[in-house]
């Protein structure tokens, strides 16, 4: 580091500063997590710099003995880590992986049935600014009104209307536990791929918290950054049917050369899941976001579908009259780093949005427990109902003497 110091003291500047922002402050995104310095040093690695277009044993390039081990590591750490029949490694994110399973199941046109954004779906699963939704034709299921869960008779209804080549389960903000064996029925009976995107609870299932969709799906891709906790990345699993398709579909269709220092570092962190460590975390983010859910219930903030299974949980601010917007700026003057986030049925356009979506991977990656999460309930209800976007207001200065109490009793990245 010193080095960097030295050479370009603006970056390395911006490097420092990225860390006290976030050992300064709670981190309650529920798509981010902070990796081990484990993970961290194969990403700072040589691995960046070789080139391996191909797989292990069948490259384009010379000089791959290293790389390939990292990569059969990875392949085999992660077949075993959830008990599937191939593993592919390469995807550089969540949405390349995505892109995978278009391309090795469907042309453009087919039609693909998959959660709607604004219900808690993804970008990739068809909207229209994406890739998903241009070339493909996305027919979308949403959540029932009483239950906000998802509405299954309604996936069932436009299955069967639309026959798509693909059923999807999965999103950015689904609270609950889904129903894979009633996803794989129904793609049984309409002859479907059932693909399930768990980027956001793959983690949970890793930890055994959550049961897994690998024995229903064809397909299950995945991002590692989240409660997983490795690098920034993707990955995929499926049957061993599909194995070749989706491999041509990463390699040589949609990328080139793989990332080896990211998939050595994938490696390091589907090692660091197999342990009774990581078990014992994804246990505890579940609890963590039950209580955070419930004590920010208790105080106005309602969590849609009444609380969480998973690691987040979704709130509607209408009963207090202030917008997603305004929750996310008054949170961040005091140190409270959440996001704005549509509800279903939300009557507001996304950019302002009715909602906030808090999740507890990286709190509880910092040791909190149960009682830590009424302490940032009370700190959260505090900043959003009386706070103001404004750093130096008395409530964003009382929240944030809070919040710097937690984060010195649970520091991240503890120095030393
Ligand atoms: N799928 C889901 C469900 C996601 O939530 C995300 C990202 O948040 C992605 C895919 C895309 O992952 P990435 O940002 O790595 O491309």
């Amino acid at each position: 580091f010193g080095a960097l110091e030295s050479f370009d003291p603006e970056i390395a500047g911006v490097l420092v500063s990225e860390l006290d922002r976030i050992r300064g402050g709670l981190q309650l995104i529920a798509s981010e997590n902070m990796s081990s310095p484990e993970v961290l040093t194969a990403l700072g690695s040589t691995l960046s710099n070789k080139y391996a277009e191909g797989y292990p044993g069948r490259r384009y390039y010379g000089g791959c003995s290293e790389v390939d081990k990292a990569e059969l590591l990875a392949i085999e750490r992660c077949k075993t880590l959830f008990d599937a029949d191939h593993a592919n490694v390469q995807a550089h994110s969540g949405a390349s992986a995505n892109m995978a399973v278009y391309g090795a199941f469907m042309q453009p046109g087919d039609t693909i049935l998959a959660m709607a954004l604004p219900m808690g779906g993804h970008l990739t699963h068809g909207t229209k600014v994406s890739f998903s939704g241009k070339w493909f034709n996305a027919v979308h299921y949403g959540v029932d009104k009483q239950t906000e869960d998802i509405d299954y008779a309604e996936v069932e209804r436009l299955a069967k209307e639309h026959r798509p080549k693909v059923i999807l389960a999965g999103g950015s903000a689904i609270p609950r536990l889904i129903d894979f064996e009633f996803f794989r029925r129904l793609a049984d009976e309409i002859g479907a791929i059932f693909w399930v995107d768990a980027a956001h609870f793959i983690g949970l299932v890793a930890g055994k918290a959550i049961p897994s969709p690998v024995p229903h799906a064809d397909v299950v891709t995945f991002t590692t950054h989240k409660v997983l906790r490795g690098p920034r990345s993707g990955a995929l699993v499926c049957k061993e049917e599909h194995a070749a398709k989706l491999d041509k579909a990463i390699f040589p269709m949609m990328q080139g050369g793989p990332q080896m220092h990211t998939i050595a570092a994938k490696a390091v962190n589907f090692k660091e899941c197999a342990t009774p460590e990581y078990a014992a975390y994804a246990k505890q983010v579940i609890a963590n976001a039950s209580v955070l859910a419930t004590s920010l219930g208790e105080k106005g903030i309602r969590p849609t579908t009444g609380g969480t299974d998973t690691h987040l949980s979704l709130h509607d601010l209408q009963g207090i009259g202030v917008t997603g917007a305004d929750a996310e700026g008054r949170a961040d003057a005091a140190g409270i780093v959440l996001n704005k986030n549509a509800i279903p049925f939300d009557p507001q356009k996304p950019s302002i949005a009715s909602g906030i979506r808090v999740g507890t991977p990286c709190v509880t990656t910092q040791g909190m427990g149960t009682d830590e999460m009424r302490e940032i309930a009370a700190l959260i209800a505090k900043a959003v109902t009386e706070g103001d976007a404004d750093p130096d207001h008395p409530v964003s200065k009382e929240v944030r003497a809070g919040v710097t109490d937690l984060v010195t009793r649970f520091p991240a990245y503890p120095r030393g």
